[in-house]
């Protein structure tokens, strides 16, 4: 082994070394605009091939670029809300050959990106570092015809320009995530960050937000960074986590067994559950980057960096400490999730109206954690506290509630009308007595047994009384019966 080997991280270790993933992100966002960054096309996804397309979008001889001013504006919105420096910059051509790239190079920035040296705070309260977030004009698409779309059985190539020239904001994160489950919770906040911005819409599903991972391995407690593969094709959360845990087990595996990592891009298989190579990692200086000739250098005033500092929204991370003061005994977890899936507003309000009451605060909790994952839908707030006071007065059950919560979600109304609709009368004390010792005389076996404290004979009244009422009777209530009964 030649003396600089002895210096790769990991290299050659004992099987039962503690490994450390290293992950950071490079994401891809369409940013919202009306029209493409350097011409009047639409900026819309979809829309019949080579539709939305002019002569700049197709690269031809003699075409000039104009710069999108609001895609300018999104980008430094997007700066400002991952506390970033937004400082001067200039476009510059990154080149490299691709059929759905007309003009054999894409307009980037490189040295001097409009955002710079920035963080982003995860839930957890942890930091994560943003080296620069600048813009960059999308490509085309092609599509593969026949062989299952793949471009090696394809018959032929088709190639639609619509996406050429759609602005894009590359957010390019530091090496600080630790674990595919942080990779996670960091796209989950930056997409948030976009959309509550009015950057991006955030839809991986529409290619609007793209993730490439950079991957490494390390011995636990060691501070040099492995060698890295970048991981391109990871379409949902799901499959970058699955992406991040392959990767890693596999440079691990190559360095226990004396192997090296190869700096590589390598492309995610979700079907085979597996990455492999598509090419070894490119440097900067494959690229040939130069600045644009036909752009001026982007500058932009303090003045509108103040303005636009002003104009921005609350962000997610201003909402969960909002709501973890309004609300403090729920947990942050919880809080996260409240904000993640847009239900600020109405926890908010729901528990500002609960007044303290431990038991109602327990009920809310319960349903935001549990029955609102899609989101509050017609739900308003007065009718979740309803619904929870209708819970505290023994007038619904907790299995109840939780149908009436869903059809307040899917059309509003009052929990009282639904409750009402569903046929959730509130049971009369004295009828339920009744039918309560009218089983015990039917059964009276099984309550001597009862009596004689064999805990199974709970379950069995219990049921029967769910039996007789269709679930109308509240359980604990019951139970209390039944032990009363007993003397
Ligand atoms: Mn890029």
């Amino acid at each position: 082994m030649s003396a600089d080997l002895h210096d790769v991280p990991g290299l050659g270790t004992p099987a039962d070394t503690e490994w450390e993933t290293v992950v950071g992100l490079e994401v891809h966002a369409e940013l919202a605009t009306a029209t493409k960054l350097f011409s009047a096309s639409p900026n819309r996804f979809g829309g019949d091939p080579n539709t939305h397309i002019d002569p700049v979008s197709l690269g031809l001889p003699g075409s000039l670029p104009v710069i999108n001013e609001e895609a300018v504006n999104l980008a430094i919105r997007v700066g400002l809300a991952l506390n970033c420096q937004v400082q001067t910059s200039v476009f510059a051509r990154k080149h490299y050959f691709y059929p759905d790239m007309p003009k054999n190079f894409q307009i980037s920035q490189y040295d001097h990106p409009i955002n710079v040296d920035g963080w982003l705070e995860l839930p957890s309260g942890k930091r994560i570092g943003i080296e620069r977030a600048h813009l960059e004009e999308d490509t085309g698409k092609t599509a593969h015809v026949g062989g299952g779309g793949r471009i090696h059985e394809a018959g032929y190539s088709l190639v639609d320009y619509n996406r050429a020239g759609v602005p894009l904001i590359e957010i390019v994160g530091g090496p600080d995530l630790r674990s595919a489950e942080e990779a996670r919770q960091y796209v989950t906040e930056l997409r948030a960050i976009l959309v509550a911005v009015g950057a991006s819409d955030g839809k991986m599903e529409e290619g609007s937000l793209r993730v490439d991972c950079n991957v490494s391995v390390r011995p636990e407690g060691t501070n040099r960074l492995g060698t890295r593969c970048e991981i391109k094709n990871v379409n949902s959360l799901r499959s970058m986590g699955r992406a991040i845990d392959y990767e890693a087990r596999r440079q691990i595996d190559l360095l226990t067994s004396g192997q090296l990592v190869e700096q590589q891009t390598r492309h995610w298989n979700e079907d085979e559950g597996r990455t492999h190579a598509l090419r070894s990692k490119e440097e900067d200086y494959d690229y040939r980057y130069f600045p644009e000739p036909d752009l001026l250098p982007l500058v932009i005033s303090d003045h509108k960096v103040a303005q636009i500092q002003n104009e921005l929204p609350p962000l997610p991370q201003d909402l969960r400490r909002n709501l973890a003061k309004a609300a403090p005994s729920v947990d942050a977890d919880l809080i996260g999730l409240i904000v993640e899936r847009g239900l600020y507003d109405l926890a908010l309000a729901a528990f500002d109206q609960t007044s303290g009451n431990l038991r109602a605060i327990k009920r809310l909790r319960n349903h935001f954690a549990h029955d609102l994952a899609g989101g509050h839908g017609s739900l308003l707030a007065k009718a979740l506290i309803d619904l929870v006071n209708m819970e505290e007065a023994g007038d619904l059950t907790a299995t109840q509630a939780k149908k009436v919560l869903a059809v307040l979600v899917e059309s509003g109304g009052s929990p009282q009308d639904a409750a009402q609709e569903l046929g959730f009368e509130a049971m009369d004390t004295g009828e339920l007595e009744s039918l309560v010792d009218s089983l015990i005389a039917e059964h009276a076996e099984e309550w001597s047994r009862f009596c004689d404290g064999d805990g199974k004979l709970t379950g069995f009244f219990v049921g029967q009384v769910m039996r007789a009422t269709q679930g109308r009777a509240d359980g604990k209530v019951v139970t209390q019966l039944l032990n009363s009964r007993r003397g």
